[in-house]
């Protein structure tokens, strides 16, 4: 592991949003409070440390910045104002930002007008680009991939999914390299026997159930009703977006079978568009939630927002709500024209969504399962049994 030291490094995090942390003395509240901190990987003192003395590689290469959920209860109980929650939150930026070769990353994190350009002409183009093969709109039904061909979006997502593909790999190869040297610097030879565990650990226990988030962070949440809860927000959004993935999957997949042609009208209890429908409501309400949250500067996590928040929050808000209106127009008994144009507008956007995916908020949904990974493959916040 190199110990080259940047000196530039502290300046670099708090120009992603963390507050000034020279102040912090290491009087250690903040990890002695953090229900997710533990004797094996301590935080976040220690990774304000890293800031502090310039210690790059170290902190790019701890998993420990992924473990935290930035609750806030650390910032509660500082006593410098340090407020290291939210360095936290912007340490995993500056990540972020230095998992991504290209360097778009960086620029959409610390260049807001740019990179709402970025967002809008990005959307523009795939509108144009899908348009101009446009065909004819029929008023008495609406044939949407008779307005916009099939054939066409389909060779677009796969274009899509290819290039997010690769610049995921890429940071994610980048990172688990990083996360890897250093756990074998750590603890000797990775224990491989634990393989499968620690990846069921990871993906299933902690990803999708939000085991830490739901039940070591309670005590935090508590203060809110249930409907509001932080975890709950999170996995409603989550399972939201990965439910409308699989519906259209699954719908492309159908029609790969000949089981029915996409796009094909079909009744609201079928059985993918009821998961579209449920999915879409449930990340719609999950996002909406945290955009009030954030509006109100309700609880740490909402106190503070970046540029990269809003645009994450707002994209998965936009491409939700549109994909709402579309259904409702296609179940309306006259159909709308507007439904045309709203089809044209949710595809753009879901495209541009997944995109710019690896190179926003977007992002932590892939790092912090490898983090997690790592963390359970260490035995590290594991229960007992496991
Ligand atoms: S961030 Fe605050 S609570 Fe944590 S070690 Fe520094 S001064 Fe103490
Ligand atoms: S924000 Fe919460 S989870 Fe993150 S370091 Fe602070 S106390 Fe721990």
């Amino acid at each position: 592991m190199s110990a080259v030291v940047d000196p530039g490094l502290l300046g670099e995090i708090k120009r992603l949003g963390a507050a000034d942390v020279s102040a912090c003395f290491s009087c250690g509240n903040c990890t002695a409070i953090c229900p997710l901190s533990s004797n094996d990987g301590t935080f976040p003192r220690r990774m304000i440390r890293y800031a502090q003395v310039g210690m790059k590689d170290a902190l790019l290469s701890s998993k420990e910045l992924w473990t935290c959920y930035h609750c806030g209860l650390c910032s509660d109980t500082c006593p410098t104002q340090a407020d290291p929650g939210g360095f936290m939150a912007a340490a995993r930026r500056y990540a972020i930002a230095n998992y991504d070769r290209t360097r778009l990353a960086w620029t959409m994190y610390t260049q807001p007008a740019l990179s709402t350009l970025i967002a809008v002409l990005l959307a523009a183009f795939f509108a144009l680009f899908l348009y101009a093969s446009h065909g004819p709109q029929n008023a008495a039904s609406l044939r949407l991939f008779r307005f916009i061909p099939e054939g066409l979006i389909h060779m677009t997502g796969v274009v899509v999914m290819v290039l997010v593909v690769l610049a995921g790999l890429t940071g994610v190869v980048t990172m688990a390299s990083r996360l890897s040297r250093r756990e074998r610097s750590r603890a000797g030879a990775p224990r491989g026997g634990r393989f499968w565990k620690a990846l069921w650990v990871a993906l299933g226990v902690e990803s999708l159930g939000q085991r830490r988030y739901r039940a070591d962070c309670a005590a935090v949440q508590e203060t809110r009703p249930w409907y509001r809860r932080r975890w709950l927000l999170h996995a409603s959004t989550m399972w939201g977006f990965l439910g409308l993935l699989l519906a259209t999957v699954l719908d492309y997949g159908l029609s790969l079978i000949g089981v029915k042609a996409t796009g094909t009208p079909v009744p609201i209890y079928y059985p993918v568009r009821l998961l579209g429908t449920i999915a879409g409501l449930a990340m719609i309400y999950g996002v909406t939630m945290f955009l009030v949250d954030r509006l109100r500067r309700d609880g740490q996590a909402a106190k503070q927002s970046e540029a990269s928040d809003w645009t994450l929050l707002l994209l998965l808000w936009i491409t939700g709500v549109s994909g709402l209106l579309l259904e409702l127009a296609l179940y309306l008994p006259h159909p709308p024209a507007w439904g045309y144009w709203v089809f044209l507008f949710h595809v753009s956007v879901a495209m541009e969504l997944v995109l710019l995916a690896p190179f926003m908020k977007f992002a932590h949904a892939v790092y912090r399962p490898v983090a997690l990974f790592f963390l359970a493959l260490a035995g590290e916040g594991m229960r007992e049994g496991e």
